[in-house]
């Protein structure tokens, strides 16, 4: 297939068939991401990606997971993600899962009707960046959403059973805002227990737009030491049984995993003693 631009999927899809159906992010105005700066959002058309798919069906027919990108897949009309979900069914027999990232706000201009559908036809799972469940920080970052929209599309989520992917962000309210970010975001994973949560760590990319308020100490990076007080104050707080819960992501300081609630002493002891030793993954571990 052609790919344009930097294309981003989670690390569980590492061995998915990766089909671009839109190129950037149609918000793209958050403040922390560096992701797709540089490129014009564009819809593509139904027609050539299924012409480049056509190209690779018979060459690959044995991918079991597809995942759809860019940014935010779910922005495609209903009409035509069907069309595209048509085409993978009967050309790629062997596909049990297909994914994609979804804004909440995607997922709210869409009615149950459609997002049922949706899954009816194979799409099973979203992956979708709370970020942080602080109002006031969701407004700092300019994610152009709030809890009270994440809940709603979460409650839409589980009406027709698409299972939910999120991801939170440790450090994301600076040195100043960590306990409102662990103990609202703890509230928010509580209030709409998602099937999987990813902890992510803040990182600053000089491409992105907080990179300037970084230079000029208006944010200030928590330390290591600080991002793990902060998932701790969050595992303190969250009550969302059942929940997959993983730190895998190549920008943390320790790797953890486990499931909500029965795991939850298990997570901090493990975090307490990575404070004790002092052994964070070093920089080169994490990607930086
Ligand atoms: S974090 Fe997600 S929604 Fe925000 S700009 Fe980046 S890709 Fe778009």
């Amino acid at each position: 297939m052609n790919y344009y631009g930097n294309v981003f999927r989670p690390p569980s899809e590492a061995r998915s068939l990766i089909i671009q159906a839109t190129i950037g992010c149609s918000h793209n105005d958050c403040t922390f991401c560096y992701m797709y700066k540089d490129e014009p959002f564009i819809i593509r058309k139904i027609d050539d990606i299924i012409a480049e798919l056509e190209t690779i069906r018979d060459y690959f027919p044995q991918f079991e997971r597809v995942f759809i990108a860019d940014g935010d897949a779910l922005v495609l009309k209903t009409t035509d993600l069907l069309r595209l979900l048509e085409y993978i069914n009967k050309n790629f027999p062997n596909v049990n899962r297909i994914s994609s990232y979804a804004t909440a706000g995607d997922i709210n201009r869409k009615s149950v009707e459609e997002l049922k559908q949706l899954y009816d036809n194979g799409l099973k799972m979203l992956y979708i960046g709370f970020e942080s469940g602080d109002d006031e920080i969701l407004a700092d970052i300019k994610k152009g959403l709030t809890t009270e929209e994440y809940i709603s599309a979460m409650e839409k989520c589980k009406k027709v059973k698409m299972q939910t992917s999120i991801t939170i962000i440790a450090g994301l309210g600076g040195r100043e805002k960590w306990k409102q970010n662990a103990i609202n975001t703890a509230k928010l994973i509580t209030k709409t227990k998602p099937d999987y949560v990813s902890y992510l760590t803040m990182r600053i990319y000089k491409n992105a737009p907080i990179y300037e308020d970084y230079i000029s100490g208006k944010f200030e990076m928590p330390s290591a030491e600080e991002i793990l007080y902060e998932i701790r104050l969050f595992l303190e707080n969250v009550d969302s049984e059942g929940t997959i819960f993983r730190s895998n992501h190549a920008s943390n300081y320790v790797l953890l995993g486990g499931t909500l609630n029965k795991d939850i002493s298990g997570l901090i002891e493990t975090i307490d003693d990575t404070l004790r030793r002092k052994n964070f993954r070093p920089g080169m571990m994490r990607s930086l």
